[in-house]
């Protein structure tokens, strides 16, 4: 008998028949706002970013939000689905990810008093502690009229040759601020008990399904959790799965806290798959499939998910900017090679905050596809590319892949440069797995690594390369403090690789990225990395059937180290952190109990400690060791004797500028150089 393999994550890629349409497979594509929504002019390009995804495989894509009128608009002119001339636009959409083999469902979302604009309505009048503008209480009319506009929405995407709708009834948005007490103030018979407060959503479903028809899926998006105070009971949200259901839903999908909420629930410290267990409660209420959602990025967490009964399909939104071909490498067994989301929401959502195109840290073509193509190369040349840090592992690959021989050296003993220091601070170490796509991605491009090999300008002169990247990195800059060589005071690196022991009372000279990441991890408490119930436990997160909202008290752990965080500028620590997750960095010190002191100026370190002063008083810091977390310099020797030399030579990510320097731009520089050879 002939053997066949075995399907390597067979509950992931078993069908599913959904009345006229049947999912290959159980991943969803996630709504995200790209930022190429908003402008008819950029549809092409939102089209080729979704059909890449869609040529990958994957079950169902799910578009970024569309408004169904003006006043839903997030932002002032966003996209809007309200008219068949704006209808037959997304027509360039929906045909290519046809063409490409998959399926589209566009999302209908009212951002209510979520609206960055002066016109923003809600249940009652309100203000969001997110956006500075009140939204103004619906009349009645409004809110019928607003009915309509979801179930004409939902009609014009039909037209535009969707497969689906799916309406945002979570996160915080209009739906949402309907159906909890916390938003609804309402006493007509749009709110007062929770099932006037459910009218709103279920009547929208009700008139949507009319609009479409029977053949046409209509997801729901619904807040297991609202995780704010006055949030909705279980029984809340399990009496409104039941109406959906009744109203004619083909699936329901899940969300997780509201954008004001105080518990992080997808950056990276949140361990993965953390919120599966609000799904599988949610599914033994209903009898329609639902989805999980919330950091679930690689195929062996949606397939354990599956498996458990959880949820009958995953969704996943970050991790298909990470990787288009995310769904083919899991079916084909090949989950070494994805490049996996390490949910640093730098690219993607702190883009998206700035009102920046998204894309993404590990993988810069995201978003980009019709810009940044990796042509194959006119010339193939020999290139030495010194440094495998992000920036030059970005550079060696793009470079081989299109057809150049590369070496890449490598000082160390392993690759990733200083990504082997952030993968050991807890809730980093996702970053692991960039390394491990690295590795992979060597192997499969054919660079030759050179480990523990550093090169000097003569060798690469003696080989004769035709082109040479410098991605050499920086080097920790050491302040001119008197006492600075004591034995107690420790760079970062020696620190976060446990070379030195370290005391009880610790002062950190810095409070940038590396500052707080070097607090977090001399403060931490318990294991590594932190299990699921440990975490939710920190965060208070709780059983929503005994704590509306899923919310309780924070119950951080005691910290292991007294540890106090210093910066000269006087501006709040973390401040330069990215948007969305700065906040949950500062929370961390808090629950901690950091020291936090702003406006220092370093005097000297002896055996007393660290004398500093604070606003003109001197101060003592009696500490068993200090780490110094200063900034960096860029490391880039080689530079000048190779330039001397009359070679062509470029320089990426901390080589070039060491300021302001993150994985981003190191990714981003190292790519878009070997673009260009
Ligand atoms: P590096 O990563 O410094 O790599 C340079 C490499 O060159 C090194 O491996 C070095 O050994 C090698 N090298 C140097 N000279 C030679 C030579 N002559 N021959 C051979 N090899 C040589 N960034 C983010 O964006 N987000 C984060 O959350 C984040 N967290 C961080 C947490 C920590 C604790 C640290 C330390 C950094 C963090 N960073 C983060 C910063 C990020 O890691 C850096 O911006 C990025 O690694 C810079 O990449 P690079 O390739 O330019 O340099
Ligand atoms: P950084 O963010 O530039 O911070 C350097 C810190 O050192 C600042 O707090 C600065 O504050 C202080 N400093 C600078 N010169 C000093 C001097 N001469 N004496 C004493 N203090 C001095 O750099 P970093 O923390 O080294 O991080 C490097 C890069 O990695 C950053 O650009 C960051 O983007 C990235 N990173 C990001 C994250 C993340 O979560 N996104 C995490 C880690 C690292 P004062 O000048 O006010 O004292
Ligand atoms: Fe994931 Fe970071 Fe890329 Fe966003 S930028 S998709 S969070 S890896």
């Amino acid at each position: 008998m002939e053997s066949s393999a075995p399907v390597p994550f067979p509950h992931l890629f078993t069908p599913l028949r959904l009345g006229a349409v049947t999912l290959p497979n159980r991943v969803v594509m996630g709504s995200m706002h790209i930022g190429l929504e908003d402008r008819p002019g950029q549809l092409p390009k939102l089209a080729a970013f979704y059909a890449e995804r869609a040529a990958h495989g994957v079950g169902l894509i799910i578009t970024g939000g569309f408004a169904p009128n003006r006043t839903g608009w997030l932002l002032p002119f966003a996209g809007k689905l309200t008219s068949a001339r704006e209808a037959d636009r997304h027509r360039v959409i929906t045909t290519a990810v046809h063409d490409a083999g998959g399926r589209i469902a566009l999302q209908i979302l009212h951002a209510g008093r979520y609206a960055y604009h002066p016109f923003g309505v809600s249940a009652s009048r309100t203000r969001s502690p997110i956006t500075p503008f009140p939204a103004r209480g619906m009349t009645g009319g409004e809110i019928r009229g607003t009915i309509d506009d979801f179930a004409r929405s939902a009609e014009l995407a039909r037209r535009a040759g969707y497969d689906g709708v799916e309406i945002m009834g979570s996160e915080g948005y209009l739906i949402n601020q309907f159906l909890a007490a916390r938003t609804n103030r309402r006493t007509d018979e749009w709110g007062g008990d929770p099932a006037r407060r459910r009218r709103f959503a279920v009547e929208i479903v009700r008139r949507v399904r009319a609009a479409v028809g029977d053949d046409f899926l209509v997801i729901y998006r619904m807040s297991l959790l609202d995780l704010v105070p006055g949030g909705q009971t279980f029984a809340d949200v399990t009496a409104l799965a039941a109406e959906i259901e009744a109203a004619g839903v083909t699936m329901i999908n899940t969300g997780i806290g509201w954008h004001e909420s105080r518990v992080p629930t997808i950056v990276t410290s949140v361990p993965r798959a953390a919120f599966s267990w609000a799904t599988a409660a949610l599914g033994r209420h209903v009898t329609v499939p639902v989805i999980a959602s919330n950091r679930i990025n690689m195929p062996e967490v949606a397939e354990e998910i599956l498996a458990r009964g959880d949820a009958d399909l995953v969704s996943m939104a970050r991790p298909f900017l990470a990787d288009p071909e995310w769904v083919d490498k899991a079916r084909q067994a090949r989950s070494e090679e994805i490049n996996t989301c390490i949910a640093c929401n730098q690219a993607c959502l702190d883009h998206a905050f700035a009102r920046k195109r998204a894309t993404c840290l590990v993988n810069p073509r995201a978003a980009y596809e019709t810009e940044l193509r990796l042509a194959p190369a006119r010339r193939p040349l020999r290139i030495a590319v010194v440094g495998a840090g992000p920036a030059g592992l970005a550079a060696a690959t793009t470079a081989a892949v299109r057809g150049h021989t590369v070496d890449l050296f490598e000082a160390a003993g392993v690759i990733g440069g200083q990504f082997q220091l952030a993968r050991r601070i807890p809730g980093k170490e996702e970053f692991a797995e960039t390394i491990r796509y690295f590795t992979r991605r060597l192997e499969i491009t054919g660079v030759k690594l050179h480990l523990n090999h550093r090169v000097t300008a003569a060798e690469l002169l003696d080989a004769g390369y035709d082109d040479i990247v410098l991605a050499t990195g920086v080097a920790p800059r050491i302040p001119d403090i008197p006492g600075i060589d004591r034995p107690n005071v420790h760079g970062y690196a020696e620190v976060i690789t446990g070379q030195v022991d370290i005391g009880r009372r610790i002062a950190v000279i810095g409070a940038g990225g590396i500052g707080v990441d070097v607090t977090t991890l001399l403060t931490h408490g318990g294991v590594r990395p932190q299990p699921v119930a440990d975490w939710l436990r920190e965060w208070g997160v709780a059983d929503p059937a005994e704590h509306p909202g899923g919310l309780t008290g924070a119950q951080p752990p005691a910290p292991a180290r007294e540890v106090y965080l210093l910066q000269r500028k006087r501006s709040q620590i973390g401040a330069g952190l990215g948007k969305t997750t700065g906040w949950v960095h500062r929370a961390t010190l808090r629950h901690r109990g950091v020291h936090q002191l702003t406006g220092v100026r370093y005097h000297r370190i002896d055996q007393a400690g660290l004398h500093i002063s604070v606003d003109g008083r001197d101060r003592v810091l009696d500490v068993d060791d200090i780490v110094v977390c200063a900034g960096q310099l860029p490391q880039r020797e080689l530079h000048a004797e190779l330039s001397a030399a009359g070679m062509s030579v470029h320089l990426a990510g901390g080589a070039a500028v060491a300021a302001e320097l993150d994985a981003k731009r190191a990714i981003a520089e190292g790519t878009r150089l070997a673009a260009r050879i």
